[in-house]
């Protein structure tokens, strides 16, 4: 794992502030009716909840200008530990609650109120699924891209849902300042992630690229170069990874990452050698010469020194 840097310490307070503005926003305003200390706590722990769920859309969605000061791999363990922390809140909000006034339990009552039953129900259920799918995956015999698919849907549904419960129970939330604060601090993670995940690669269609070369390689692998379509290229520092999308729609499921192995001082021409593993590696050797591709990236700050390598371009 490498060690985080200054810039990553100042990217983790800012997360802490954002990841507790929704609390924050709520407590600006009073509530609407005084709840004991347990039915309190209950409702600031929904509301902290929302803000995590709010930061991990922002934390995974690939933004270079956050995974370089980071890691990725910092990354990737402290999203598995938040969303755990986001499960845990989100299960303690009506356990909560309910103790401290038994007679909220009528709002999962559906002769009550319908729609408001079937989406708190929905709500907890997707909060459960989406970390109940992340953590057995492999054991759930779901595979890499439609757990992906499942994983960003379900994260939409659990931040905008979540969003709408808070404004609708209105206990903190009430008034149009308040309401207009929380949707605007919930609205910075919708928007990265209509950026990540189709806007990005809407730019990538721009930017293709094509298989120029395909080698078998040693340990059941197999090397492929890609070259620009166009006048494009990529800068990258040895020692990067790209995200390789093959076919014609950069918008497809079949994202991977692979560490490129060609020269950094030939940006216009990309390589990497695959180990077949699985789906999609195994189809690797068999890619025709022509076949389109994305790639999205670099990625990676594990580079060597530029300022004290010798070889440069
Ligand atoms: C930063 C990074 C750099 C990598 N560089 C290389 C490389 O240079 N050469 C190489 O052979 N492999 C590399 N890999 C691994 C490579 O991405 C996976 O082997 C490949 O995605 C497997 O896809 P599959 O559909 O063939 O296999 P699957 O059966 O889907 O998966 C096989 C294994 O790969 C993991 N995996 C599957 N899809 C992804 C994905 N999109 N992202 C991360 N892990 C995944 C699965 O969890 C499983 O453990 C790298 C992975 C990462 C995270």
């Amino acid at each position: 794992m490498r060690p985080i840097t200054r810039r990553g310490l100042q990217w983790g307070s800012l997360y802490v502030l954002m990841a507790l503005l929704p609390l924050g926003i709520a407590l600006l305003s009073p509530p609407q009716e005084t709840r004991g200390l347990l039915g309190a706590t209950g409702v600031m722990f929904g509301l902290l909840a929302l803000g995590v769920f709010g930061m991990q859309v922002v934390i995974s969605g690939r933004h270079r200008w956050f995974a370089e000061s980071v890691g990725f791999d910092n990354i990737l363990q402290f999203h598995r530990q938040a969303g755990l922390l986001a499960l845990w809140l989100v299960l303690l909000h009506p356990l909560l609650i309910f103790a401290a006034d038994p007679s909220y339990l009528e709002f999962l009552d559906p002769r009550d109120d319908t729609l408001r039953a079937f989406a708190l129900v929905g709500l907890l259920g997707a909060s459960v699924v989406l970390i109940v799918s992340s953590l057995w995956r492999v054991q759930l015999g779901l595979s890499y891209e439609w757990w992906r698919l499942l994983h960003g849907g379900l994260a939409l549904f659990v931040v905008l849902g979540g969003l709408g419960h808070a404004l609708m129970a209105s206990h903190y939330t009430a008034g149009w300042l308040t309401a207009g604060l929380l949707i605007a601090a919930l609205l910075v993670p919708a928007c990265l992630l209509v950026d990540s995940r189709l806007l990005r690669p809407w730019r990538l269609r721009k930017r293709p690229w094509q298989v120029i070369d395909n080698q078998p390689a040693l340990g059941d692998a197999a090397t492929l170069t890609l070259e620009a379509v166009g006048e494009h290229r990529l800068d990258f520092n040895a020692g990067q990874f790209f995200w390789i999308t093959l076919g014609d729609s950069p918008f497809s499921l079949q994202q991977h990452p692979f560490s490129v192995v060609s020269s950094a001082c030939r940006p216009e021409r990309i390589a990497f050698t695959a180990k077949n593993l699985g789906d999609f590696t195994a189809t690797l050797p068999e890619m025709t010469l022509g076949t389109r591709a994305f790639i999205e990236g670099p990625y990676g700050a594990f580079i060597p020194d530029v300022r004290s390598a010798s070889g440069r371009c």
